[in-house]
Parts: C-alpha cells; structure tokens; sequence
C-alpha cells in the first residue's frame, strides 16, 4: 500500500498512524530465518534470546552488537588483518545492518592501543556544528524553550558528520589492509541486505511518527515506502552500497567532496538544515590524549572532552575506591546506595562544566584527581540518600549508538563508540545515497553561555565512553556502551563487577544495572531483588522501574590470566562476541 493511500484511509477511519501502526504489528509473523548461521538471535516467535552471547579465543575477540558485524570483523582477522582492519571492517559493517544506532552520517570516538609500541591514543570523529550553526539556531518559545522537534529532527538537528574522516584515518594510520579489503562486506551486506531484529523491528514501529516525515528513510526501511520491515524481513540498501563503493574508491575524499557531499548538503538543507560545501570539506579528524585514570592499581584509559565520559568515570571509579566495594554483596542495597550516590556526585559536576574544550575551560585535573573525590565523599551518608546541589537542568542524550571492542593476543586494543545520537538520527536521509544524518545538535544545551552552548566548529557534549584498561601496562580489558548521558555510570558498574567481584565478563554485563543522576531518583532493572528495592526506599532513594532489560549495550573483552581471551555482549540488545 503507498503511503498516501494507507494515509487516506486511516485517516478516514479517525485512526492516527501510530495507533494504526501498534494494531497492525500485534501479531509479528516471523516469515523468515531466525538464525544467522549459527548464533540463533530470537525464537520462532520473534522473541529476543538473551543467550550464547560470551566467545573465549586464543587469538583475539571481536564483540559487536550485531552478530553480522561481528562476523565481518573476525573473518577480517582471519585472512590476515589486525585489530585495525577489524574494527573499521566492523565500524562499517554496523554502519550499514545497525541504521538506527550509527552510520556515515554520523561520528564517534575509539581509543586505541597499540601492541607494537604500547601506544595509547584517542581519535575523536565527532560531529561538529555547521559554520552557521549559532546559539540562537532554534526557534525559542517565552520560556526559552525550542518550539517543536528542531533539535531532533530535521536539518538543524543535525552535525557535519566525521565518521567516515575517522575510520579511514584509523586505516590509513594503524591498518595494512586497503580499503577495498575493508569496505566489500560492507557493501556486500548492504547489496544481499541483513535480517531485520525483534530489536530493529521495535525501533522501527517506535519512529513511526518521525519516520513518515521523511519520505527518503521510509523509501529504505519501510516495505514499499509504506510500513516498517517486521522481525525477519530482509533489508537491502543498495543506495548505501553504492555510497560505500565511491568511498571504497575515492576514499574520504568520495565522501567530503563531489556528488556525495552535494548530495548530503542538498538533503540536509531541504529540511532547514545549514550546511555547505566548505563544512564537510573542511572537517578534520582530531586525534587526543587519552584520559588516563587508576583504580584500584588497573590503569583506566579512556574518552577525554568533548565528551564527558572519560574523565567522570574516572570520577566515579576514585570515589568508590575509598569503599570496599568487593566485600559488599553485587547489587545488594549498600551496593547499590553507593554507586547512586557516585553517580549524583558526578552527574552535578557534569552539568556545570563540561564542553568541547577546544572552546571552554573545563576543570579535568579536579574532576578526576583522587583528592578530589576524597573531599567530596563526605557528602555521602552511607545510611541514607542524599540530593546533591541540584543545577541547571540537563537535557539528556537520546539512548541508541553502537559500541564495540576488539583486542588481540598481541594486546592490540580498539574501543569505538560511534552514534548518530537518536533513533535513526536526525530521520533526514540523503537521497539516493542512503546515508542517515545524524541528530547530534540535540547534544548541545539551547541558548547562549554555557560551556556547551552551539558555536561555529564546536563538539557537541558527549558521554561517550570507550575504555581500554591494563594491570602493570599489560592488557586487561575493552568496554564500553551506548546509552546517552547513561554511559558512564554504565561502563563504572560492569567494569567495578569485574575488577571488585572477579566476575567473568559476560555475567558482569548481563548482569541488572542501575543508573541514577542529579535528578536523584534510582532507575533500576527490575531483575533486581525487590527486596533490595524496598530497602533503597526505605534509606530515602526514590526509585523508577526501566523494565526487566533497561538500556545500555556493553561489549566487553578480557584477558584471562591463561593467555586465552573473553568476550562479552549486551542480551539487552542484539550484541554477539566472537572469538578466534
Ligand atoms: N549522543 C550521545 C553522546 O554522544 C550518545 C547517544 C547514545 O549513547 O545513545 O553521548
């Protein structure tokens, strides 16, 4: 049915869309495989299975959040490539079966290690505001506040985007495979098309609304243009295939100038966007110092401005480590108490200082020195919940991105954490190019005088958090997550599970998490014992159920003391680790 038509008639049926859309989709008829070789994702009934999702290797894990990419990746270092050549065959693998979570039209951030030299470093791909990007950008109603859905969906949603800058540095610089060896099973997925998730096909129905704005999105990912793939449809983009063949071919260059960036501008300028040509050719890949922590005696190495993640993770980690975490029961109420209380600490910090600081002064050494969180531990009350300084109000991140880790027997560690920020980023798609833009303008605050506040060039705040740790300069472990202003304090409770309580990576991951800010309310997973849930209240914490499965998609990678490794991937999505 074409979408006018199906238009006309649930209108004349008094219907909105999306109630139509939930009706409609109650009964998912699973058509097709549900199993991808041998990782079965889902059940015949179109259920996730939580299961089967750790590898242990000898020579080295890829574990992405999709099977498909995983694959690609490992089959990378099978024919010969390193962790390099992985990570960017797998970066743009996801870029292509993961659409709603990351892609060309977005950006992100890896931290690399390298084994050769014991080499640490940060390349940071991501989004920039446009040249006429201004505080001011968005129409404002009396109370400040932006009129409608400008920040999120639409041309001024979005930032000029720096992913495909970022991978092919990391090639050029890191990999020994050329990017014809890299790209093809990209282009490849995107040519034959991938299996649509239970999870894929949830986002889908849940972008109804947004999705039916934008007519060249719904052209790839609803069936027909007219209603979202359901669990078991095959995708095929061959718009995105043959994007990835020009920069395949012509390299970053096929992206940043020529057909594609007139293209991108074209699209992005349709929907109010305000991009130019100069925008995308001038973008640059920075590459930065890592944020180097302790915790614990484990070297923590991870995002430094303009994200936020890396230095209150460290934060988090230098106040716990005043606690004896490790005699404490996991996930127990005192346990629990703790990280809450961490987490409001940081989080009040977070809203005040942070920014690109490129642009703004932001107090690093303090927010991650021990003395620091020394001081501040006074404010906790280990018997009772405390509101830390309440502060500007934060508007937090969107939850989806894609996180991925790859380490190999010779300690060469890749971290990337890679976004297009909200579900399917910004909606707009670049036409007849396949490229979803991303909606990383919403990562700044609206209005003037905030350290991240928009200006011309700048990073919007991000929380991204992709982490290497080693014990004694040896490789220990790769984590890191999606899931907005969420990440860090999710990248502190499975990284402390391991390191306090010696958990095996995969248990660490599954296992219920909590996540709570200056808000002062405890977001929980229901998994948790209810118990344990009652007695927070009863020490004053408010609490808000996230369901059984809450947000966060963890890969994770360990180097066990036998030489072997393990890999660990998020059930609450469709991650897969892999081992060789
Ligand atoms: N845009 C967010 C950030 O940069 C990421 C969104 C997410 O993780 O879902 O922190």
């Amino acid at each position: 049915m074409k979408r006018k038509l199906l238009i006309a008639i649930v209108t004349a049926l008094g219907m909105n869309l999306s109630s139509y859309a939930l009706q409609t989709q109650t009964n998912v008829q699973v058509k097709k495989e549900t199993v991808l070789d041998e990782f079965k994702l889902y059940d015949e009934e179109g259920k996730l299975l939580r299961t089967n999702r750790d590898s242990t290797g000898k020579e080295g894990i890829v574990a992405a959040s999709k099977y498909e990419a995983s694959k690609i990746g490992a089959d990378i270092i099978k024919k010969g490539g390193n962790a390099v050549d992985a990570a960017v065959a797998t970066a743009f693998a996801l870029s292509v079966c993961e659409p709603h979570s990351s892609g060309l039209g977005g950006g992100g951030f890896m931290t690399l290690r390298i084994a050769e030299t014991g080499e640490v470093i940060f390349i940071d791909f991501r989004e920039i505001a446009p040249k006429n990007a201004t505080p001011k950008m968005w129409v404002l109603d009396d109370k400040g506040k932006v009129i409608g859905k400008q920040k999120t969906d639409g041309g001024k949603a979005s930032g000029i985007p720096g992913e495909v800058a970022g991978l092919l540095y990391l090639l050029e610089k890191y990999g020994t495979m050329s990017r014809n060896e890299v790209l093809q099973p990209a282009i490849d997925l995107a040519t034959n098309g991938y299996t649509v998730s239970p999870t894929l096909a949830e986002v889908l129905k849940e972008t109804y609304d947004t999705m039916i704005e934008f007519p060249e999105i719904t052209k790839i990912y609803w069936k027909d243009g007219s209603f979202p793939y359901e669990t078991g449809d095959i995708i095929k983009n061959p718009d995105l295939a043959k994007t990835l063949s020009i920069i395949q071919e012509k390299g970053a260059d096929g992206f940043y100038k020529g057909e594609v960036a007139e293209a991108i501008v074209n699209s992005v300028n349709k929907y109010d966007g305000l991009f130019t040509l100069e925008d995308l050719a001038e973008y640059k890949v920075s590459v930065r110092k890592p944020i180097v922590g302790n915790y614990r005696g484990y070297e923590i190495i991870s995002s430094p401005p303009p994200s936020s993640g890396g230095a209150h993770l460290i934060q988090i980690l230098n106040i716990l480590e005043n606690y004896d975490i490790g005699s404490l029961e996991v996930n127990s109420p005192e346990y629990l108490h703790l990280f809450s209380e961490a987490f409001k600490l940081a989080y009040a910090d977070r809203s005040k200082y942070m920014g690109d600081t490129d642009f703004v002064k932001v107090p690093l050494g303090g927010i991650t020195s021990k003395a620091y969180a020394k001081n501040i531990i006074n404010k906790i009350d280990l018997t009772k919940a405390n509101t830390h300084e309440p502060h500007n109000p934060w508007q937090y991140e969107h939850e989806d991105t894609t996180h991925f880790s790859i380490a190999d027997k010779a300690g060469n560690m890749v971290a990337v954490t890679k976004t297009i920020n909200g579900y399917f980023g910004s909606g707009v798609c670049v036409d007849g190019y396949g490229i979803i833009m991303n909606d990383e303008m919403d990562d700044f605050v609206t209005g003037p005088g905030h350290a991240n506040s928009v200006e011309p060039g700048k990073k919007p705040l991000s929380s991204m958090t992709p982490t290497l740790i080693l014990k004694n300069g040896n490789p220990f472990m790769v984590l890191g997550t999606p899931g907005g202003a969420k990440i860090f304090a999710t990248v502190a409770q499975v990284l402390s599970k391991v390191i306090d309580h010696n958990m095996d990576i995969q248990d660490a991951i599954s296992a219920p998490r909590i996540w709570d800010n200056t808000s002062a309310e405890i977001n929980y997973e229901s998994r948790l014992n209810p118990e344990y849930i009652y007695k927070l209240q009863e020490m004053g914490h408010k609490v808000n159920s996230n369901g059984e499965w809450g947000s966060g998609s963890v890969q994770g990678i360990v180097y066990m003391p036998d030489g072997t490794l393990r890999g660990g991937a998020d059930p609450r999505r469709d991650g897969k680790a892999l081992g060789l």
